[in-house]
């Protein structure tokens, strides 16, 4: 989003320097050197409908990069695995009635011909999805993905947030029988690099390991910013970071803003991925319902980027209280070990080449109802500050390309002078 901003400010002729506290750029979309595999720290997909992703992959001249592929989907339930995904798949799935069948397939149709979101802003998630499938059908298909990635959050979602993301991923099939996803040849590390090179091309300033620690004000107006101990002079100051770190550098934001940004919570992810010798299934995704397995589900990555190795991520969503959240990696590495073993019996201990964690603890936000009106403003009570991150979606779902949309949304507000 830092990026994506920076760059739509050089386009009008602004001069940027971009601030980047991690050792390198890219923040969840960053990839790392899995034992000899350059990977994402966390997967991606893209979906037909991303198109400010388009827009700048084309202005980056990445447009070849851009790959798509039919993928297969499959739900793992109560020790079964089914072939999930299309009409036909639901029809043959054993564990609901024909009624429940019709009213999943219905609601999935309604969520993705909504236009206007503000209705279903005000109302909570489970209960929308319930009246529309019914109580049988969200426990079977919803309930345990709720559970296990928003816990105490599960029921204070808005409706309208899951909504999207339904129809996010509705609206990227080709057809009701054909589930397809893209992915960039080279990762999305390449759009990050390629976004990099043509700031510092046109005289951009792009630091790492230099986190911002504190905003510069005269008279109630942004001059400057301090980061690793030295002073920048600037007159605008545009912050992309997780919102709850803005207090720490900006504490001086108006006691509403900063009552804002405290209320709003979010989850925190530890990934685990897997470098396996052979595929583990057929399926790009696998949601998970089983009593026994505390994961909502794989993504076999591979499947939909073939790489050298074959990759899976295992989620493990939590707020960062959550007594878990500090767990040792090898912990989770070995429970889902256990559970891919259960899911394929025939996966023996040296099929498993390597193994990683990553962790983040901003990785999504809770958006409860009426959560557009919970959001600080962009353009904030301290003249020249502005802000927004990965919440400022809202009702659209995480992506690359909402944090583009948001990024040249935030350039385009700093640009106006007021
Ligand atoms: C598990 C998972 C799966 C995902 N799947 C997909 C997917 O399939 N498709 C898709 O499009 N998207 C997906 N996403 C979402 C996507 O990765 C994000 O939406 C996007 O990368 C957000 O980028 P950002 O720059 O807006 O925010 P962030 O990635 O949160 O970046 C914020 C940056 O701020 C830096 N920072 C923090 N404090 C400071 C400071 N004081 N000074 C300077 N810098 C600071 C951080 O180091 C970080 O680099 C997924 C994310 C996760 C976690």
């Amino acid at each position: 989003m830092g990026l994506a901003c920076g760059y739509e400010l050089m386009k009008r002729d602004h001069e940027v320097l971009v601030l980047e506290a991690d050792d390198r750029i890219g923040g969840m979309s960053a990839s790392f050197d899995f034992d000899g595999l350059k990977i994402e720290r966390f997967y991606h997909f893209i979906c037909s409908t991303d198109y400010p992703l388009f827009e700048a992959l084309e202005e980056l001249e990445l447009t070849d990069k851009l790959r798509w592929r039919e993928t297969r989907m499959g739900f793992y339930y109560q020790g079964r695995l089914y072939e999930w995904g299309r009409p036909d798949c639901l029809l043959k799935f054993p564990h609901l009635d024909f009624l429940s069948k019709v009213r999943y397939a219905l609601h999935v149709l309604h969520a993705k011909r909504i236009e206007d979101w503000t209705a279903l802003d005000r109302e909570e998630a489970t209960s929308w999805i319930k009246r529309w499938i019914g109580r049988r059908a969200y426990n079977v298909l919803w309930e345990p993905l709720f559970r296990l990635k928003f816990h105490e959050y599960a029921e204070c979602l808005s409706a309208a947030w899951i909504g999207t993301r339904i129809a996010r991923v509705a609206k990227s099939r080709r057809s009701m029988f054909s589930e397809r996803f893209g992915y960039l040849e080279g990762g999305s590390e390449i759009f990050v690099e390629a976004l990099c090179s043509r700031m510092q091309a046109m005289g951009g300033q792009i630091m790492v390991k230099t986190p911002a620690q504190q905003l510069v004000t005269e008279n109630g107006r942004v001059c400057g910013i301090v980061a690793n101990g030295q002073r920048y002079a600037c007159d605008k100051v545009i912050s992309t970071v997780p919102l709850k770190y803005v207090p720490r550098f900006a504490p001086d934001l108006h006691p509403d803003e900063l009552a804002k940004i405290k209320a709003i919570e979010n989850i925190g992810v530890v990934c685990v991925l897997l470098k396996l010798k052979r595929p583990l299934t057929d399926y790009f995704w696998m949601n998970v319902n089983d009593a026994s397995m505390p994961i909502p589900g794989i993504i076999e990555y591979t499947n939909l980027n073939p790489l050298q190795h074959n990759v899976l991520y295992v989620p493990y969503y939590m707020p960062k209280t959550h007594p878990r959240y500090r767990a040792e990696s090898h912990e989770f590495i070995d429970e889902v070990i256990s559970c891919i073993k259960r899911i394929s019996p025939s996966l023996t201990d040296d099929c498993i080449l390597s193994s990683r964690v990553t962790r983040y603890e901003f990785a999504q936000t809770v958006c409860t109802p009426d959560f557009f009106a919970k959001l600080p403003a962009i353009r904030t009570s301290l003249e020249g500050f502005f802000m927004a991150d990965t919440s400022y979606y809202y009702p659209e779902d995480r992506s690359i390309s909402e944090s583009i949309k948001v990024g040249k949304k935030l350039a385009e507000i700093a640009s106006v002078n007021t």
